[in-house]
């Protein structure tokens, strides 16, 4: 910061999501950050990714009624989201943990 020009930077709110309990599955789901957004630390937009990815492939390969694919979808994306929630919380901890550290060298 003491290096920067002051005019140049700006603070913002950064928010993460809270885990939620699954829901009863309807025809609208949700991807990426509508669920399961996070602290920035380099994964939120292939997590987005992989939900998409994952909702195409259970539907297309499907052999059940639909429903049952999006909450197959659901149930999959819910534990590695919030698990990877976890993650970049815990990291930007360290990272910000890192930089306080650095700010008293
Ligand atoms: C500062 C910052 C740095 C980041 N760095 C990284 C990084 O290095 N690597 C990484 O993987 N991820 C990073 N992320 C996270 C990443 O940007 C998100 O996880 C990702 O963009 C989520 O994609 P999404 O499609 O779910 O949501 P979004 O990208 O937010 O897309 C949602 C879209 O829906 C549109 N929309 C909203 N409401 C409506 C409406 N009513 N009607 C029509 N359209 C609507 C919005 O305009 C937007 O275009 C970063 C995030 C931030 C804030």
């Amino acid at each position: 910061m003491n290096l920067g020009t002051p005019a140049t930077v700006h603070s913002t709110t950064v928010r993460t999501a809270k885990p939620v309990p699954p829901w009863k599955t309807e025809p609208v789901t949700l991807v990426g950050d509508a669920i399961h957004t996070m602290v920035p630390a380099g994964i939120g937009a292939a997590v987005a990714l992989r939900d998409a990815a994952l909702l195409c492939r259970r539907i297309t390969d499907r052999t059940s009624p639909l429903l049952d694919s999006v909450h197959a979808y659901e149930t999959t994306m819910l534990d590695y989201g919030f698990a990877a929630v976890a993650r970049s919380s815990t990291a930007a901890a360290e990272y910000t943990r890192l930089l306080a550290w650095a700010g008293t060298r």
